[in-house]
């Protein structure tokens, strides 16, 4: 132990990860970033921590942004004091463990993230075998990290994150910045640099890759040619990373209000293959192409304008032309429309499950939006009334004009529809189109040959 210690001090590992010089500390005069202009419940976190002789910081994306003079979504506190130590702190505080313990402190309506600092998995220094195995994260046989919750100082917690603009701690009572890793020149430059060496770093995790690409594309920056170079190669390293993290990576990529730009540079930088089954082969045929874009362009503008956006719908349009091919080739297998479009979904929905599992709560939405697609063709007697009353009509009724917009059906539908829920009556009844008398008796033949799951399925 004592000899660990002393060969510690003596590479220079005592106090830093990797041994690199000690921070840059920017003084409000030159940031520019006040006090002020941090929430209050951050501010409270950072102060009775500090009142009681903990180190506490702002840190990560809220520094960064405000840096940049953006507004920051939210706001993560990193400190020396222990969970439980913060916990014991704040009244209304829960400790939550994911990958690692962290606890939150809510105030009014916010949230206030607070971790303790964290030693990373020591790497890539030259001779380094000063963190014991058992001090290191544990990791599988592609060098992800499994287990990730060793505590460290400041200095090495600034390591452990992953690009050097994320890597910036902010001193609300001193209004001071602390860069270890030169986050505020690579700011300037508008570059995105990934602390310590990027291979190793993606290996350890390899959401790091995406998240690479979601912050190039949401602050419009550059990757470092170091930074980006291997990230084509190891691409697939993204099928290890548990589905769950993948997908809540995948709703931040998806909702950050720069959906088009990051799936266009994920495409570039090859991260789509395998990621998102669907992003390969949709965006692989023109059409799918078209509406999958039409329908990022529409979320990103829905955020950017806030109003709000449902998740559900987003998925139902990234999956829906790997429903459509499954459902046509379903269908020359001899099985009727319907039931092939309910043997589709499952399908589509059973395929992406193993790569992004997508939470059942979005899944029921996802399948009711698909299925009332058909019914949007039915236009005659008291079918489209009945299409009206359903709770979810508007989210099926902008589904449908995604789908014309996009080439896939012809535009009049989309107008008619349209027309239909505003008009009286008296032009409702004139709009209806005449009965189909053969469709009815079909209906009747098919009706006992549906799946048992689709009891409610819709009206053909
Ligand atoms: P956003 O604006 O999307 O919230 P953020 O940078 O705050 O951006 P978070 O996911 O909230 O991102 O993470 C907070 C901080 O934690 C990051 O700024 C970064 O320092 C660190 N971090 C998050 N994910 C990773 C990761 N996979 N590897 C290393 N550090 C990470
Ligand atoms: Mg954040």
């Amino acid at each position: 132990m004592i000899k660990k210690l002393i060969g510690r001090v003596f590479s220079g590992k005592m106090f830093g990860g990797r041994g690199k010089s000690a921070a840059q500390v920017i003084p409000f005069k030159e940031h520019g970033v006040a006090r002020e202009q941090i929430s209050p419940c951050a501010l409270s976190v950072t102060d009775t921590l500090q009142a009681k002789g903990f180190a506490a910081f702002v840190v990560g994306g809220a520094v960064r942004d405000l840096l940049l003079k953006r507004e920051p979504k939210d706001f993560d506190v990193a400190t020396s004091a222990t969970p439980e130590e913060v916990r014991g702190l704040f009244r209304r505080s829960r400790i939550i463990g994911r990958r690692f313990q962290i606890v939150h402190v809510m105030c009014g309506r916010e949230t206030v993230e607070v971790s303790t600092f964290r030693a990373g998995h020591e790497v890539s220094d030259k001779g380094d075998d000063s963190a014991s195995g058992n001090e290191r994260g544990k990791t599988d046989e592609q060098g992800r990290i499994l287990r990730d919750n060793v505590f460290g100082n400041q200095q090495q917690d600034a390591t452990r994150r992953d690009l050097s603009i994320n890597a910036l701690f902010y001193d609300p009572s001193t209004q001071q910045v602390f860069d270890y890793h030169g986050g505020v020149a690579d700011l300037k430059k508008k570059r995105l640099r990934m602390i310590g060496d990027p291979v190793q770093r993606y290996r350890e995790d390899p959401v790091r890759m995406l998240r690479a690409v979601r912050f190039a594309a949401a602050l419009d920056f550059e990757i470092d040619p170091a930074t980006r170079k291997p990230i084509r190669e190891l691409a697939d390293l993204l099928q290890n990373v548990p589905p769950a993290r993948l997908f809540d990576e995948m709703l931040k990529l998806l909702l950050s209000g720069h959906a088009v730009e990051t799936v266009k540079r994920l495409r570039k930088d090859g991260l789509h293959h395998g990621l998102l089954p669907l992003l390969d082969v949709i965006l692989e045929q023109p059409l799918g192409e078209r509406f999958v874009m039409l329908a990022l362009k529409n979320t990103d503008s829905r955020i950017r304008g806030e109003k709000g956006v449902s998740p559900a719908f987003l998925f139902a349009t990234l999956l829906w032309h790997e429903v459509l091919a499954a459902w046509k080739s379903i269908e020359k297998g001899g099985i009727p429309a319907i039931p092939a479009l309910y043997k589709a979904m499952d399908q589509v929905m059973l395929a992406q499950a193993e790569m992004l599992a997508i939470p059942r709560r979005f899944g029921g939405d996802m399948k009711e939006i698909w299925a009332m697609q058909p019914r949007f063709e039915q236009r005659s007697g008291r079918r489209p009334y009945r299409l009206l009353e359903l709770p979810r009509f508007r989210a099926g009724y902008d589904f449908l004009l995604l789908r014309c917009e996009s080439g896939e059906l012809d535009a009049e539908i989309g107008e008619w529809w349209t027309q239909f829920q505003d008009a009286n009556e008296t032009t409702r009844e004139q709009m209806l189109k005449a009965d189909s008398g053969p469709a009815k008796k079909r209906r009747r033949r098919r009706k006992p040959k549906l799946p048992a799951d689709a009891a409610d399925a819709p009206e053909v």
